[in-house]
């Protein structure tokens, strides 16, 4: 998989051949390559692992645009950055997963598998037969193995809060903890710099078992070392075009905080609508709280909305409109989203928290 190579302060767009279809012709990722005016980082955005997650898509887009001369497009007034003004390189992949995207649906066609848990994982003892999905994701992450920085835009749940997931660094066999330090701390420079609340991914048993160390953001930090994080911009299936600015926003702010740009453009900083952190401490990943038996879920709190332990989130009624029973958090922090529909089954969780998060940013691998 050869990505193009513009001359020194220019972009140039092509496609990357993945797979083959069996109707003929070969699957292929959209690539916009910005080839700075001097040396400097080299930095990715994906997005699109899940392809009902399209505020990602346009947001990738745009930041590519933004050194793309004027064209017929509404929203194109000529480059908002000349691409002479970048160092280093920037690489965007706006639709990761193209099968996923003609059907706006989270999984590709091919095997049915999340492609967002398909990326390699250099640390498994057993590889196997690879799936067509694996050997996709392979040959992309190829590719983004030597990047100084990455991030893949994603959307969460309908309704839900723009953030940033900060995956923790596991040390083990590969990687001593000194090591996996110095990467955290690298990572912290990157999310530091994103104006988005930052949300730590789950504990390492559960990051694992989740099999989220092979998704792209996983992948990039635990495999290749590459400082990476998911940015989730709100709402599936429909463009948001105030989550997409913050996204947009953010990955200037990223490329101004590895020395690529001096600054972020004006007009990018002043469509970002700004998302204000809900609490002050760590907070990781959480669903739940979670329902007794099965019922009709009623949320008595929204995204955004702060929680402290012992507050009711939620009740359940019974489908005829009987009051069944309340749900409490067990933990301080915030709702990033509720669940989509109203149906409950018994253990099911009524909401994604982030909740208050004690733990350090690195983990031993389970
Ligand atoms: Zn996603």
């Amino acid at each position: 998989m050869d990505l193009p190579d513009p001359a020194p302060g220019s972009l140039e767009r092509a496609w990357l051949d993945v797979t083959g279809l069996p109707t003929g012709g070969a699957e292929r990722l959209p690539v916009i390559v910005v080839e700075g005016g001097s040396p400097g980082p080299t930095a990715w955005v994906t997005a699109g692992v899940h392809g009902d997650e399209v505020t990602g898509v346009v947001a990738a887009q745009d930041v590519a645009n933004a050194f793309a001369p004027a064209d017929g497009g509404a929203d194109a007034s000529g480059p908002l950055v000349d691409p002479a003004d970048l160092r280093g390189r920037l690489v965007c992949v706006p639709v990761v997963n193209p099968a996923g995207l003609r059907r706006t649906t989270r999984h590709s066609y091919y095997g049915g598998e999340d492609p967002n848990r398909t990326f390699p994982d250099p640390t498994a003892d057993s590889v196997g037969e690879r799936t067509t999905q694996e050997r996709v994701a392979e040959r992309l992450y190829d590719a983004f193995a030597d990047a100084d920085l990455l991030l893949d835009l994603h959307t969460a749940q309908v309704n839900s809060i723009a953030y940033v997931i900060r995956h923790r660094v596991l040390y083990g066999e590969r990687r001593d903890r000194e090591t996996a330090e110095e990467l955290a701390d690298d990572l912290g420079r990157l999310t530091d710099a994103l104006d988005l609340p930052t949300v730590v991914q789950y504990a390492p048993e559960e990051y694992v078992e989740r099999g989220l160390h092979r998704s792209v953001a996983g992948a990039a930090l635990n495999g290749a070392g590459v400082p990476a994080c998911t940015v989730e911009l709100g709402s599936h299936s429909t463009v948001d075009d105030r989550t997409r600015a913050a996204g947009v926003a953010d990955v200037f702010r990223a490329l101004v905080a590895f020395d690529a740009l001096d600054s972020v453009p004006d007009p990018v900083l002043e469509s970002d609508p700004a998302t204000p952190d809900p609490v002050d401490f760590q907070v990781r990943r959480y669903r739940g709280p979670r329902v007794d038996a099965a019922g009709i879920v009623r949320p008595r709190v929204g995204p955004g909305d702060t929680v402290q332990a012992g507050d009711v989130v939620a009740d359940v009624r019974t489908a005829n409109g009987e009051y069944q029973s309340s749900v409490t958090s067990d933990h301080d922090g915030y709702v990033l989203a509720h669940r989509t529909g109203v149906a409950v089954y018994e253990n099911d969780a009524v909401a994604a928290l982030a909740v208050r998060d004690e733990e350090p940013l690195v983990g031993e691998r389970p």
